[in-house]
C-alpha cells in the first residue's frame, strides 16, 4: 500500500507499506517524525565515516555496519573488504521493526577475528566507532564488554 508522508524536514515523500492498517498507520506516524531518505543522505555525506559494531543473536554474529559518513564515493574498497550491502537490522529492530535503514555490513562470528575487521575499517578511513551492547543480544549473552543497552563511542585514529 502507499502511503504519503510528510517527513519531519518538510519533504514529502512516497513509501511502500504492508502489514494491517493499525502496523501501517504506526509506521506512518513514526516515519513522519524522521527525515526524508534525501535529507538523511545529504546529512550522512557531511559525516565522518561511522561504523556501528552490535551482536545480533538471530543471525549468531557481531556485525559491523557503515552508518555515516560518504560510503558511496568508497562503495569499490568496501564491497572489496568483504561488506555485503542490506537492511542494517538489530535483535531489537527485528522484535520491534523500529529501523530498517540499508548499510554495508560485515560480520564475524567471535570478538577474536575483531582485529581483523579493526584493520578493514582503518584501511577504508572509518573515523569513527561506536559500539553498542543492544539490549536484547545482550540479554541473551554476547561477549561486547558493555553493560546491557551499554553505548561506547571511540574515535579511531588513521
Ligand atoms: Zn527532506
Amino acid at each position: 500500500m502507499k502511503h504519503e508522508v510528510t517527513h519531519s524536514c518538510g519533504h514529502t515523500q512516497t513509501h511502500t507499506l504492508y502489514g494491517p492498517v493499525k502496523v501501517r498507520e504506526d509506521k506512518v506516524r513514526w516515519l513522519a517524525t524522521t527525515e526524508c531518505a534525501a535529507c538523511w543522505r545529504e546529512r550522512q555525506r557531511k559525516e565522518p565515516l561511522t561504523a556501528e559494531l552490535t551482536y545480533r543473536h538471530y543471525i549468531g554474529s557481531y556485525v559491523v555496519a557503515l552508518v555515516g559518513g560518504d560510503t558511496y564515493s568508497i562503495k569499490d574498497a568496501v564491497k572489496a573488504a568483504g561488506f555485503w550491502w542490506g537492511a542494517n537490522v538489530t535483535d531489537t529492530d527485528m522484535i520491534f521493526s523500529t529501523h530498517n535503514r540499508h548499510a554495508w555490513q560485515i560480520c564475524f562470528r567471535s570478538l577474536a577475528e575483531w582485529e581483523d575487521v579493526l584493520d578493514k575499517l582503518h584501511a577504508l578511513g572509518v573515523r569513527r566507532l561506536i559500539v553498542r551492547n543492544d539490549l536484547l543480544s545482550a540479554a541473551m549473552g554476547n561477549e561486547l564488554p558493555l553493560p546491557v543497552g551499554g553505548e561506547l563511542e571511540v574515535e579511531l585514529v588513521g
